[in-house]
């Protein structure tokens, strides 16, 4: 078979089984229930299926070994392969892992934690962790956030275990490992990226801790040593504590987050009232309490999963998932179907890029109509904020990416304590005493969405890259041109690194953070 036949069979095959699977995905997150979550596994498991055809798995190794001249074909031979390969695994054994994660994420999706007996979601735990003085209610929050891990533990180190065995099926150390070499990451490059940054954000981290463990300690009146996970206000510390962040919901809380949003993109010539018209914005019982935007069809079907409550966080998660939406939407559809997708760490980087913006004075004068005398008095606020946001998240990512790289190295290990290890060695936070319990575990992502991580401390990168090239994007049309020519409509028909250097003119290197971080 030639290339070109072989690819369109692939996709003729695939393409169906994908937009099945992104439906029902929809739908198991927008009503989790025992039916909905049946549907999605059932889905997975026909596309998955259909990966783990053998002769067609060894006829794109075939074509690959033969090569090709087309450039466009040899991308999306090695794509294919890419996506085939975790999939040429025992059947029973790749049912068992779909089966165990989507029971494991049902569970995240109808998990409540309590307060004093009340069960809570997780709105409601952010609210206390954000605005309580009261240092035993913030620990129930905190708690509460965490009763989700007792639940699932066992499961995800079960998980962990089946991922392993499909991985070594497969000739790779373990499913860490496989899923790096089929993502176009190096693993030692990763690593050596991950070290960069410790360097980079270690000693301003450590400024950044102590005068915020100064501000926590007056403000709940106990010595920093006493200072726990839960003075700090959110479950994982990824964020930016109210002590030293700056609130911006009393600029933002009585405006309305679509109409943000929309304008935001308009002022770039992207028109989302499309997507904003399928998505599903409003938080619910039985639903899914994070936010996602997902393609459909690679097609145009593009929506976005979100819970949104007035003020800043929310607007920012918009903005993130809309810049997710216009990149989908923005790629050339007359690729071929392999390559109308991206990189996750390019998708992020855009979305990062958008999601900053509710933090950039241009945003806030330009887009939510702030006066002019107010945004400069906040601009050096806002410029600290944004570094030290940078800090936090970067460190917290360095916990995540060690952690799981030590969950799959060895699932029995002891990761209850590991975590805690590596939270007080990158997140300068100190465990709480006398606590055994599989905190890392309430972490969705680990279960959810493994070895994944990594890209969005790439995509910050990538943000901060863009941003050096681009400059601002608030009303700015040539802007978001420039995104769409040079970074959407592309597509995959390059690898994401080699993407970055075309379109900004050099290749992604931790030291865009380091300028972000000194300026
Ligand atoms: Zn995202």
């Amino acid at each position: 078979m030639s290339a070109d036949a072989l690819i369109t069979a692939c996709t003729e095959r695939l393409e169906p089984l994908e937009r099945a699977v992104n439906r029902a995905w929809w739908d198991a997150n927008t009503d989790a229930s025992e039916d909905t979550q049946a549907r999605r596994a059932d889905a997975e498991v026909a596309l998955s299926n259909a990966l783990a055809d053998a002769d067609t798995f060894a006829a794109i190794r075939d074509a690959r070994a033969r090569g090709t001249a087309d450039p466009s074909a040899a991308r999306a031979l090695e794509m294919l392969e890419q996506e085939y390969t975790p999939h040429q695994i025992d059947t029973t054994l790749a049912r068992s892992i779909i089966d165990l994660q989507s029971s494991i994420e049902s569970r995240f999706s109808r998990h409540r934690g309590t307060i004093d007996g009340a069960p809570v979601d997780d709105n409601a735990i952010a609210e206390v962790l954000h605005s309580s003085d009261d240092a035993d209610r913030r620990k129930a929050a905190w708690e509460a956030s965490k009763t989700v891990g007792v639940a699932v533990a066992d499961d995800i180190r079960e998980l962990a275990r089946l991922r392993n065995e499909a991985a070594r099926s497969l000739g790779y150390r373990d499913h860490f490992a496989m899923t790096l070499a089929t993502s176009d990451f190096d693993e030692r490059r990763l690593f050596n990226t991950m070290e960069a940054v410790d360097e980079i954000t270690a000693a301003p981290f450590a400024a950044m801790m102590s005068s915020l463990d100064e501000r926590l300690s007056a403000r709940f009146d106990i010595a920093p040593a006493a200072l726990r996970p839960w003075h700090y206000d959110d479950p994982f510390f990824q964020e930016v504590p109210v002590a030293i962040g700056m609130d911006l919901d009393p600029y933002l809380g009585e405006l309305d987050i679509d109409d943000l949003t929309s304008r935001t993109f308009d002022g770039m010539g992207l028109d989302v009232r499309p997507v904003l018209q399928r998505s599903d914005l409003t938080p619910r019982e039985r639903k899914t309490q994070h936010a996602f935007c997902i393609d459909v069809d690679r097609a145009g079907d593009v929506r976005v999963l979100s819970n949104n409550v007035p003020g800043e966080k929310w607007t920012e998660t918009m903005l993130h998932e809309f810049g997710h939406a216009v990149y989908f939407d923005g790629v050339d559809r007359a690729l071929p179907w392999t390559l109308r997708t991206m990189h996750h760490c390019l998708t992020e980087g855009v979305a990062m890029r958008c999601g900053r913006l509710v933090r950039e004075p241009e945003w806030l004068s330009a887009i939510a109509g702030l006066p002019t005398d107010v945004v400069d008095k906040l601009a050096p606020q806002l410029r600290t904020f944004r570094q030290t946001s940078l800090l936090i998240f970067a460190r917290w990512v360095l916990v995540m990416t060690h952690f799981e790289r030590g969950l799959y190295a060895n699932p029995d290990g002891p990761h209850d304590t590991r975590w805690w290890d590596l939270v007080e060695r990158y997140q300068l936070v100190r465990r709480p005493d006398e606590r055994h319990a599989p905190d890392w575990a309430a972490k969705i992502h680990i279960a959810a969405a493994p070895v994944y991580y990594h890209n969005y401390l790439y995509g910050e990168m990538i943000a901060s890259q863009l941003a050096a090239t681009v400059g601002s994007l608030v009303n700015r049309r040539d802007a978001g041109r420039f995104l769409s020519t040079r970074v959407f409509e592309p597509g995959a028909s390059l690898r994401w690194d080699h993407l970055i250097e075309a379109a900004t003119g050099s290749p992604l290197s931790p030291t865009v953070l380091a300028h972000e971080l000194a300026r």
